[in-house]
Formats: C-alpha cells, structure tokens, sequence
C-alpha cells in the first residue's frame, strides 16, 4: 500500500510501497478516508537526533478516519464498515488520568513506549492504518470524514485550551486568537459558540486575516509591531480575558502576555519555542499561562456534537496521497488557509 514517511533525519515526507498491515489481537484495521496534515509534523520533521524519542522510518498523519476493514481477535462492539475518527494521543488506558479519558496525560505511556499514530506509531496518511484499541475510535455518525477529520487535533486541541478558560470569558470579554491557521480558524469558530467573548484575531498575512472574519472573528488584526497597540485600542486599555497563541513563538508569546488584561488566562497551544515569562510583576494580577497538549476522549465526542450542531465548519484543501508531500511544503510555506487534508483512497 502507499504510504507518506518521514524515513531519515533531515528529509523531506515521501511517498513510499509499504507492506498492508494486519490486525493483531485487540487491533483494528481502518481504510483511512481522509487525513490532516498538521504543522507539530513539520516541528518533528525538524527535531534534532536527541528530541527524536522514537525510530524512523515514520508513517505520518495523526488526524485520521477511515472505515472498520478488519477486526483483530477479540474485539468486540465495532463493526467491519463503520465510519469512524481515531482520537490520536493514544495512552494505556489504565492509569488515572486515562480512566477519566485523558489519555492524551496518561501518565505511563512514555514508559510503556506508546506513542500517538503519526507522531511514533505508524499514522494516517497511508491507504490503511492499524488502531491498537477499539476505544481510540470515534463514531462520525453522518459527518463527513474530509471536514470532519481535522477536528480530532485542530478541533479538539483549541477545544481543549478554550474549555478550560470558559470562567474569564464573559460577557463584555475579549478573546485573542494568534495565528489563524489549522487550529486558529477552528478555535474562532468556538470560541463563538462557546463564549459571549469579542473575538480578535491575529495573523500575518491579509488573507489569512479573511479567513478570520469569514469564520467569525470580529476583528482581525495584523499580527506585527503595532498589534499589541491596536488589541489596547480595542480593549479600551484594559487587555484581552482569554489569548490563545497557536504560534508559540518567542514574538507571539511576547504578544499573548502583553494584550493580556488582570486575571487572565493565556494559553500557549503552539510549539514554537516561546516562554511566557511570568511572575509578580512581570504579568498581570492573577494573569495565568497554561501550555496545554492536544484533548480528552471525552472532549472529541463534544466537538463532534458541536459539528453535527452546525457550529464549526473546517475549512479543507483536499489533496491525493501523491501530492501528500506538496501539502506538507504549502504548509511549510504559509500557503495553506485552513487544513489540508489527503484522501489515501481517493
Ligand atoms: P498552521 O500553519 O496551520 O497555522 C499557523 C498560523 O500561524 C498560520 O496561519 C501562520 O500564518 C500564522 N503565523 C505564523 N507566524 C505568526 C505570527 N508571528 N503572528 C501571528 N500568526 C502567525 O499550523 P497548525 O497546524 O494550526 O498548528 C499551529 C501550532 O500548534 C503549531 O505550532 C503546532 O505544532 C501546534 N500544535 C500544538 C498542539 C498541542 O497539543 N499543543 C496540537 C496541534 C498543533
Ligand atoms: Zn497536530
Ligand atoms: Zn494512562
């Protein structure tokens, strides 16, 4: 079968023949119908010999759905057929915080050596992929794989990082969004359903910056020197309740603590290297920083319903498993204006 790999450190994604493989006991093999290309790939892609914690070569895509194609002995209550998301950070299943569906802390899966398909175990963008557990898949129940698939990581992780700053986001709130791409579009479009919040959002380039206003932000800003004056402008002096920067990087997190109004919450979803440098007086009263990781089982099933519920629309570019690579470089490159997503099957 075909597959798209990351094989040596320092190359580039390839389109590779890859053995299909077969379900072992309590595994489930999935068709994969559509598959999100995420920019975390192209930090991994980046990872030096020592950041890398697991072997190359790696089959990438860690958002994935696809149909049930075969079933493993043992398991039980999926059927050949089903249509159906894999939620990604994959835990043991055991520990506390799996049982509370928070695999994506499980809290042994670094000593058990398990990893999230695509980010170490072998991944979506490839005509079939093997699910080690039948509860790492999601029922789409009538959603659309292609618009749907994105919302197990740029879907649920911003849902996550929202979730829990719901409190500071009240009537009368402002909440910035940084950097409006594959997560950053999503997360305008909850943040609307969720919150009474004004939302700003900030990108670099202008058509970026439409994509903002067209999912709902009320204003979007240009993501330079003087944005940190116009969120003042906008906030009437008194900063932003909730920011959501989905760059991370040393100027944004720079951006995020400075629009940042007293008790807020600033939440640092990208992986860009930034620090938030926090401390009395250094802040905001009470202002707090969190670096949350991707979401909960549970929190998936949630952003599902709120797709059935119309609420949140992902913007897709489709693209075959032969141009598999291309998407990777237009990401690289900022031409992507929402997610790209691979259809292995066509
Ligand atoms: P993306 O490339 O689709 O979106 C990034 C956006 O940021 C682009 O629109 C880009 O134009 C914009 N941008 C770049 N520099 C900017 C700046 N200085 N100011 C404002 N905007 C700027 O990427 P994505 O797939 O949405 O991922 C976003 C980030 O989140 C990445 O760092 C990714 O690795 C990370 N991520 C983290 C988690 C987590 O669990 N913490 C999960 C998924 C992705
Ligand atoms: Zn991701
Ligand atoms: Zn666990």
């Amino acid at each position: 079968m075909k597959a798209v790999q990351y094989r040596e450190l320092g190359g580039s994604p390839e389109v590779v023949d890859v053995p299909e493989p077969e379900p072992g006991p309590g595994q489930v093999l999935l068709r994969i119908t559509a598959a999100g290309v995420c920019h975390s790939d192209i930090a991994v892609m980046n990872f030096s010999a020592d950041e890398l914690t697991f072997p190359l070569p790696l089959t990438l895509g860690h958002e994935g759905a696809g149909t049930v194609a075969a079933l493993g002995d043992g398991v039980r209550g999926v059927e050949v057929g089903d249509s159906v998301a894999v939620y990604g950070p994959w835990g043991c299943g055991r520990c506390a915080k799996c049982a509370q569906g928070k695999e994506n802390y499980c809290l042994r899966a670094a000593e058990l050596g398990i990893f999230p398909p695509g980010l170490g175990a072998p991944g979506a963008i490839a005509e079939y992929m093997l699910v080690d557990d039948a509860r790492h898949l999601v029922p789409l129940d009538g959603l659309d794989p292609v618009r749907t698939v994105p919302l197990t990581d740029a879907g649920l992780t911003p849902y996550h990082a929202i979730k829990e700053a719901l409190p500071v986001l009240t009537p009368g709130s402002t909440a910035v969004v940084i950097g409006t791409g594959g997560l950053g579009h999503v997360a305008i479009q909850l943040l609307r359903a969720l919150t009474p919040a004004r939302v700003v959002a900030l990108d670099v380039t202008e058509r970026k910056l439409a994509l903002a206003r067209e999912v709902g932000a009320h204003e979007a800003v240009l993501s330079d020197d003087a944005a940190v004056a116009r969120v003042g402008e906008l906030t009437g002096g008194i900063g932003a309740q909730g920011v959501f920067d989905f760059v991370g990087a040393p100027p944004t997190v720079a951006i995020a603590t400075a629009v940042a109004s007293v008790e807020a919450a600033v939440v640092i979803v990208g992986i860009g290297g930034g620090r938030a440098d926090v401390g009395f007086g250094s802040v905001p009263y009470d202002m707090s920083a969190r670096a949350p990781y991707w979401g909960s089982r549970g929190e998936l099933f949630e952003v599902f319903d709120l797709a059935r519920s119309g609420a949140v629309d992902v913007h897709v570019e489709r693209y075959s498993i032969d141009d598999a690579p291309l998407a990777y470089q237009r990401l690289h490159d900022g031409e992507i204006n929402g997610r790209a997503v691979i259809l292995p099957n066509g």
